[in-house]
């Protein structure tokens, strides 16, 4: 098992910082806490390192990392261009959960890019994430601490569970505060497109760099890109989940199907249910009633995730969330959760760890 440290999330220890330092500069990785949820840090510019991170994740090496660093000037050494829109929207956002897809310099490694000419970046806003990166004086590849297609982790003890055999280190600042992960665009001079929603949302962006290219195309499950938060089965429990309209919810556990619902048998038709509207319905083996703001709602809900899968829930009904474009993000990480093709372990022979998309 990895060793868990306690750091203060607004003033970590120097010294617990620079033995985390320590590990990343040797090549071996470190649970890191960032405001999204808990990265799976190592030295973005060491290919071993990166190998390390594929392998740890279970994911698939044609999905490109993300390199953190520590602000804007260091980005920009990273990029071989800088449009005008990178620059404002990091003027505006950073410190903050959006990425920036930019054309990547000459000597950022193949192995963090998949081999794509851009690269992904990201000025962090946890005073944790901060410091480290500042102690390697490296920017820090920090995708999601979660074994490929599951749930990213929003505490310490949850990265151990998902990953603790690849890191030697998780450092633990307690519960993430964004809660998922960070909005993407690629800036590549001609124009900005959403990559992944997040919770610096389309309004948002268009407020500083006008309308963004294709408008209303979020990340379908055809896309193109190889891009990991692009493939349509992520972000998921193992119980299997159903989207359900507010009215519907209390009916739908009352009268479980006939024969139970598909793939179990009666006796274990039982769901439980995530709402934010109304009440956790009777009749739910497991619920939890999240908040009404979007904003409170993502903070929640991969914990509540977490929750389903430690009490051992096999069908989930969520509540649909408003629309608006400040649920965007909220609503993109639950489709992709209900997605058929979701690996469950209960299901399947699929560990949920190695699958292909
Ligand atoms: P994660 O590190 O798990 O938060 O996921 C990384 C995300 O970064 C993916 O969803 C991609 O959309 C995005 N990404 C990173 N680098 C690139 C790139 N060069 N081109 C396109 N998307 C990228
Ligand atoms: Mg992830």
């Amino acid at each position: 098992m990895p060793l868990l440290l306690r750091v203060d999330p607004e003033r970590p220890d120097p010294e617990i910082i620079h033995r985390a330092a320590a590990v990343i500069q040797e090549g071996g990785l470190v649970g890191m806490p960032t405001e999204t949820v808990y990265g799976l840090a190592g030295d973005a510019l060491n290919p071993t390192a990166i190998a390390r991170i594929y392998a740890a994740k279970g994911r698939p090496s044609n999905n490109p990392l993300i390199a953190h660093v520590a602000d804007r000037g260091e980005a920009r050494r990273h990029a071989a261009d800088w449009p005008e829109e990178a620059e404002a929207l990091a003027v505006r956002f950073w410190p903050g959960p959006l990425t920036l897809v930019v054309p990547r310099a000459r000597h950022i490694p193949d192995e963090l890019t998949a081999g794509l000419d851009t690269v992904g970046l990201r000025m962090p806003r946890h005073p944790v994430a901060l410091a480290l990166i500042c102690a390697v004086g490296r920017p820090l590849a920090a995708p999601s601490a979660n074994r490929f297609t599951e749930v990213s982790p929003v505490t310490a003890e949850q990265v151990a569970r998902g990953v603790g055999e690849g890191v030697s280190l998780i450092l633990d600042a307690g519960r993430t505060q964004v809660g998922i992960e960070s909005t993407v665009v690629a800036v590549t001079g001609e124009g900005v497109t959403l990559l992944r929603p997040g919770m610096i949302h389309r309004s948002m962006l268009e407020e500083v760099v006008g309308p963004l290219r294709a408008p209303g195309a979020l990340p379908t499950d055809d896309a193109p890109r190889p891009a990991p938060g692009m493939t349509p089965r992520h972000y998921a429990p193992r119980a299997r989940i159903q989207l359900v309209p507010s009215a519907r919810l209390g009916q739908m556990l009352e009268e479980p199907p006939e024969g139970g619902r598909e793939g179990l048998s009666a006796a274990d038709a039982s769901a439980g249910a995530i709402t934010w509207s109304q009440p956790v319905p009777e009749g739910a083996t497991f619920g939890r009633r999240l908040p009404a703001s979007a904003e409170a709602y993502a903070a929640d809900l991969y914990d509540a995730f977490h929750a389903t899968d430690a009490a051992g829930c096999r069908e989930l009904l969520v509540e649909e969330v408003p629309e608006g474009p400040e649920w965007d993000a909220v609503r993109d990480r639950l489709r992709r959760a209900a997605h058929p093709a979701n690996p469950s372990p209960l299901y399947s022979s699929d560990s949920g760890g190695s699958g292909q998309p």
